[in-house]
């Protein structure tokens, strides 16, 4: 969702601050902007330079912003917004200033009390719809009627918004930019010993090219960069902290296409390699972390959308593998457990950016319970992984498309790895999972592409696609829908094998496409009988399986690899649901309305 980006130091401000927005685009919006402060004092009638655009930013360069902001500037700030309050308008894009033009601020929130506070904000003149627009308005109102300076104008404005929130602010008086955290994060990129050049952002990736050098803003506190360097100080006590200089050393991976047409088809053939990267994991973290499930009184696996799913299947995991009871929770709904928390309950949360809003929630509580909390991502210093008590890296590199494909087979890899580990089978897990990513290797060639393609032909068309699966299985058919919703928009449904007679089979009709998830294990035969209860109501059956039956209209082989087949289902989707967007002119790298890195609730 929502990105920032601010730069302070001696390179051109907006072109830092533009590749910055550039490298954020991945996280999901939907229109942006740029404020740039003039570098000459003359400009003090108008001391800001501001772009604000709907929609993707594109192939927009250098050129164009230097025309825009017509002047030098050394200072800047830019934002990415995924619109909460307000339109997709220029408008409402961010900045957005106080009636003096003089504060600006872009924000990354929501702002749960806006309408209460733009209330008591009468005499002032708000040019948007958003909640963010507030913000400038107060820290002004403050700055007049309380006669604070422009930081106690910001600390006093950030203690007064309720829910989640980030922003920055900059004061064209005072040349002075604040960044205030209040749940949604904010980093501080610096060359250490050298107060010459700052950077603040929503994630590193913004300006890892730069400096691997950063400082962590936590929540309720804030930052202010000016001429006399950084310094930082708690939104409740105004008190001053220091903070240490942490190195990261990750690697952001390529982001580029790499030859490819789009992301999301890179990252699924880069599933070549991200299998053995996950489950290149330090053997004591995991036997530690089953030891934590073997003798916790209650396991909740807890993420949100895939990340979700990826939890349903280590649920089925740890009962089939491990003979162990553990309960996988939408992160949204986790509160509704908390009355089962208690200091003995662990909680294993995953998320592929590690800043996802409802499972820092989940954590929020079940830290509030002093539950255990073990993270699994893929983004380094997330949020998440400073919140948590410990974490895995799932090594799949970055992901750029907004739909997830690698990070989702690399959080498998890793809970089956646990889920042996747990039963006291970890080399058998390895060598399991070893043969999956090698058989995924294989699986990814050009003929098996091309064999998806022709499927994507005939089914181009359907409005809705049912997916059946049982066992491991059933979330990937969930997981199967997701994809082809969020890729393509077709209407797809997933569910259990046994459910379609208690009402679903209603909706089938000559010619209705049902994908049938059939594993080589246990649930076989019955998936089978299920698939062709659809068949003979006329429903086109698209077989996923190791092995080819006559209930299939249409097959797709997969690798037989055992309990490790949820990861060798989901793919032929993923390639699937990519086609199908390609020919309906859809970009599947980014599907409308939805963000990468969910920051509201
Ligand atoms: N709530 C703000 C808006 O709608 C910020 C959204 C965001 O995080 O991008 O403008």
């Amino acid at each position: 969702m929502c990105g920032i980006i601010a730069y302070a130091g001696n390179k051109p401000a907006a072109n830092v601050v533009l590749e910055g927005l550039k490298k954020l685009e991945y996280r999901g919006y939907d229109s942006w902007g740029i404020v740039a402060l003039a570098d000459k004092a003359e400009n003090a009638e108008r001391p800001f330079y501001v772009i604000k655009r709907v929609g993707k930013i594109g192939g927009i360069n250098w050129d164009y912003v230097s025309e825009a902001i017509r002047g030098e500037s050394h200072v800047a700030v830019g934002h990415t917004r995924w619109s909460t309050h307000g339109g997709v308008t220029e408008q409402n894009a961010h900045p957005h200033l106080d009636c003096s033009g003089k504060i600006a601020v872009v924000h990354n929130g929501i702002v749960d009390n806006h309408q209460e506070i733009r209330a008591g904000l009468g005499s002032h003149r708000f040019l948007s719809q958003t909640d963010t627009e507030v913000i400038p308005h107060l820290i002004e109102e403050l700055m007049s009627k309380e006669e604070l300076d422009f930081i106690a104008a910001v600390r006093k404005a950030a203690s007064t918004l309720k829910g989640r929130s980030a922003f920055v602010a900059i004061n064209s008086e005072t040349r002075q930019m604040a960044a205030a955290r209040k749940g949604t994060p904010l980093i501080i990129g610096l060359h250490e010993n050298s107060n010459e050049e700052f950077f603040i952002a929503s994630d590193v990736t913004a300006f890892l090219d730069y400096t691997n050098k950063v400082m962590y803003i936590d929540d309720n506190e804030m930052a202010v960069v000016d001429g006399g360097g950084i310094a930082f100080s708690s939104l409740t006590s105004g008190n001053e902290l220091k903070k240490r200089v942490v190195e990261i050393h990750w690697h952001v991976g390529s982001a580029e296409k790499d030859g490819y047409d789009h992301f999301l088809i890179k990252e699924v053939m880069e599933q070549k390699h991200t299998i053995a990267a996950a489950i290149n994991q330090d053997d004591a973290k995991i036997l530690a972390v089953a030891n934590d499930v073997k003798s916790a009184f209650g396991t909740f696996f807890v993420g949100c959308g895939t990340a979700g799913k990826t939890c349903m299947v280590a649920e089925y995991l740890f009962s089939k593998i491990s003979g162990k009871h553990i309960n996988s929770v939408v992160a949204s709904e986790f509160s509704n457990y908390q009355h089962y928390l208690t200091p003995k309950t662990l909680m294993i949360a995953v998320s592929q950016s590690g800043e996802t809003a409802d499972v820092l929630e989940a954590i929020d509580v079940a830290k509030s319970k002093n539950v255990r909390v073990v993270s699994l991502l893929n983004v380094f210093g997330s949020t998440m992984m400073r919140a948590s008590d410990d974490f895995f890296m799932v090594n799949a590199g970055a992901e750029r498309a907004v739909v997830s494909t690698k990070a989702t087979t690399a959080q498998i890899a890793v809970l089956t790895l646990l889920a042996y580990a747990t039963a006291g089978k970890l080399q058998e897990g390895k060598l399991l999972l070893m043969n999956a990513a090698s058989a995924v290797n294989d699986m990814l060639n050009p003929r098996y592409e091309e064999r998806i393609k022709k499927l994507a032909l005939q089914l181009v068309d359907k409005k809705d696609v049912f997916i059946i699966g049982r066992g491991l299985n059933y979330p990937i058919a969930l997981e199967a829908a997701i994809k082809l919703q969020e890729t393509c928009y077709t209407h797809a449904q997933g569910f259990a094998g046994g459910e379609l007679k208690h009402g679903p089979l209603a909706l089938i009709e000559d010619g209705t496409a049902c994908i049938a998830i059939v594993a080589n294990d246990e649930t076989k035969q019955d998936m089978i009988s299920n698939a062709a209860e659809v068949k003979a109501r006329g429903g086109y059956i698209i077989g996923i399986a190791p092995e080819n039956n006559e209930v299939f209209d249409y097959w797709l082989k997969v690798p037989d690899v055992g309990n490790a087949s949820p990861i060798v289902n989901i793919i032929p989707v993923q390639i699937l649901a990519y086609h199908i967007a390609v020919l309906r002119g859809i970009n599947p790298d980014y599907p409308r309305n939805l963000a990468k890195v969910c920051t509201t609730k």
